[in-house]
């Protein structure tokens, strides 16, 4: 196919994929400078997965207590396991505080302190109350306000587009190709700067917090451009997911003071973190809670145990918690004010990613050589911030700082750059992968190879992995994977062909579950979110290192030269809470 047969041809500067937090903080930043910026999503933009975040967004402000830029940095390290690169958390604590008064400036409707401060609230894992909040809406208010802001500097917003590939040669990228959901039709953005700000991957797992959206097509794409992603291995189970749902209920019930029981009643995390209870981290309490299941203690002897809010009263129930309240409510008919809530772990944050440095621009190897005009940020980078283990309310401040910084360094770029030429036939892979689909047997159909995916790996690459479990996700896979060439799409429709889109982006969930297992098979450790019940240790003699891997000749490849940058004064110590 040539140019001309794509339904459009767009130029413009920056194109940013993704309408989250950091596609939007990044568009906002690019439009403001006075240069193009458009954001291709897949999803209406105030339906992004940023919208539904619930807790809060960390800075150290002290507004509510004492409060230190080295406490946010100590603890960030401290509950990544010690494999967050050290010079990015420093960044990013520096900038957070900035981050979040701008958006105060922005009309942020944040909830306050008596005395007209934006309020804080406790959050797992730091050592202040350093959560900036609106009630338990957070990500909403958040995205809502950068999405007037984009519309008021003239952002571009192609809504409803979903990218099929990347447009990356020689180390060069030059846009991307996107299918228009809508109507049908390919159309090339041809840019200057494109920035993967595609979010999370939890739909990998049947029980995650996860919206469906989140598939990974970012991380995907960038496997398929022949490039590696970083430490895919650590994958955060939150451990308050409504039962059977995984919908989650806030780390913020925890913050206000709610409990977590088992079948006896008993606060159990007494006996894992009695220093923090249930504000240890959430790799923690997730272990905690497994282990009381595992062990016959989970409620009547079941899969799950209890979040209880009941001491907390009607009042702040309603006022601080008003969704958590009517998500127990609606999903399981629990009324959180009268009694407790069933919960068990569920899939939830990405730790690994897209790798990217310290100016948000894409790597392709361990000594950190720069693919030019490709930059990541949120969910879907990995800078490292969060190393093996995120600190909640971290994340919707990594995706708006980093989406800032790299909205400013892609406006440099595009000053001092042409675009770069596109390749001799840009459309080529998107439009096979729909042939593949439109021509295919029909002998299997993407549902439930998908669902089949989902389970096991809620079953076997859980909040305990072990070598047994994981080889045996990975023949799972590969024979998922063999299935899925002989998937075919009877739909042939144009328009919100939905049929053709599922069955696209399940084979990005199959292609990067196979990095997440191959990964989290070679690294022979536990370290954060990541534990092997046959590796129970952290190793730092052997493993304290990031993980590379790319996909050649049908083949996961690793590589572990690129080592964690650590200050001096953050040596690595045993993590206790
Ligand atoms: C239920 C829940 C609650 C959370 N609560 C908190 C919290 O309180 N505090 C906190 O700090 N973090 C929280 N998090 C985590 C945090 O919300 C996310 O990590 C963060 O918002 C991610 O932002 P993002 O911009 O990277 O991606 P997202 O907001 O997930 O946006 C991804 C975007 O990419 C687009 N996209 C993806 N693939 C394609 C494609 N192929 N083509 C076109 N567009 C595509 C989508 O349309 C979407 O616009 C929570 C997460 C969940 C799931």
């Amino acid at each position: 196919m040539k140019i001309e047969q794509a339904r459009k041809y767009h130029k413009i500067d920056a194109v940013i994929v993704g309408a989250g937090l950091a596609g939007l903080r990044a568009a906002l930043e690019v439009a403001r400078s006075g240069l193009a910026a458009a954001v291709v999503s897949k999803v209406y933009p105030t339906r992004s997965h940023s919208g539904g975040a619930q807790g809060g967004i960390a800075a150290a402000l002290a507004n509510v207590s004492e409060d230190s830029l080295d406490a946010h940095m100590f603890d960030t390290i401290k509950g990544s396991d010690y494999l967050a690169d050290q010079d990015i958390v420093e960044h990013f604590v520096n900038e957070a505080v900035n981050t979040v008064y701008e958006f105060e400036h922005m009309g942020v409707p944040f909830s306050r302190t008596a005395d007209g401060r934006i309020n804080q609230r406790p959050f797992g894992g730091h050592s202040a109350p350093r959560a900036c909040f609106a009630q338990d809406i957070t990500g909403h208010v958040l995205l809502h306000t950068l999405y007037e802001q984009c519309l008021k500097h003239n952002v571009l917003f192609f809504s409803e587009f979903q990218v099929l590939s990347l447009l990356v040669q020689n180390d060069v990228a030059s846009g991307l190709v996107a299918w228009d959901i809508r109507e049908g039709g390919l159309h090339i953005f041809h840019a200057k700067t494109v920035l993967l700000a595609t979010g999370g991957y939890g739909r990998a797992w049947k029980v995650t917090s996860n919206a469906h959206a989140n598939t990974g097509d970012g991380v995907a794409l960038v496997l398929e451009a022949g490039l590696p992603l970083e430490d895919m291995e650590f994958v955060q189970f939150h451990p308050t997911g409504l039962y059977k749902h995984g919908i989650l209920l806030s780390e913020a019930a925890r913050g206000e003071g709610a409990y977590i029981i088992n079948d006896r009643g008993e606060r159990f995390m007494k006996n894992y973190a009695a220093a923090k209870m249930e504000l240890a981290p959430r790799d923690v309490v997730s272990r905690a809670e497994q282990t009381e299941i595992n062990e016959g203690r989970g409620i009547g002897g079941r899969d799950y145990v209890y979040l209880d809010l009941r001491h907390l009263g009607r009042e702040k129930i309603l006022s601080r918690l008003p969704q958590i309240h009517d998500l127990a409510l609606n999903y399981l008919k629990a009324d959180s004010i009268k009694e407790p809530v069933p919960i068990q772990p569920t899939a939830h944050y990405s730790m690994g990613g897209i790798p990217a440095n310290i100016r948000t621009e894409v790597i392709k190897d361990a000594a950190g050589t720069v693919v030019r005009g490709l930059y990541t940020a949120g969910e879907a980078s990995c800078l490292s911030l969060h190393g093996a283990n995120r600190l909640g309310t971290n994340s919707m401040q990594d995706a708006a700082t980093f989406g800032r910084i790299a909205g400013a360094h892609m406006t440099e770029f595009c000053r001092q750059n042409v675009f770069a030429d596109l390749p001799t036939k840009p459309l080529d892979v998107a439009q096979g992968k729909i042939d593949r689909l439109w021509s295919g047997s029909g002998l299997e159909r993407h549902a439930p190879i998908r669902e089949e995916l989902q389970e096991n790996m809620t079953k076997h690459m859980g909040v305990f992995r072990n070598q047994d479990d994981m080889l045996r996700m990975l023949g799972i896979i590969k024979e998922l994977q063999e299935r899925y060439r002989k998937v075919g799409v009877d739909d042939r429709g144009q328009a919100f062909n939905l049929d053709l889109i599922e069955a696209l982006e399940l084979e990005n969930l199959l292609s990067f579950a196979e990095v997440i297992v191959e990964g989290a098979l070679a690294r022979k450790e536990s370290r954060g979110a990541h534990f092997r019940s046959d590796f129970p240790k952290r190793d730092d003699a052997n493993w304290l290192k990031h993980t590379l891997a790319w996909r050649r000749d049908g083949k996961i490849v690793m590589d572990y030269g690129k080592a964690v940058v650590i200050y001096p004064q953050y040596q690595p110590q045993e993590r206790k809470y």
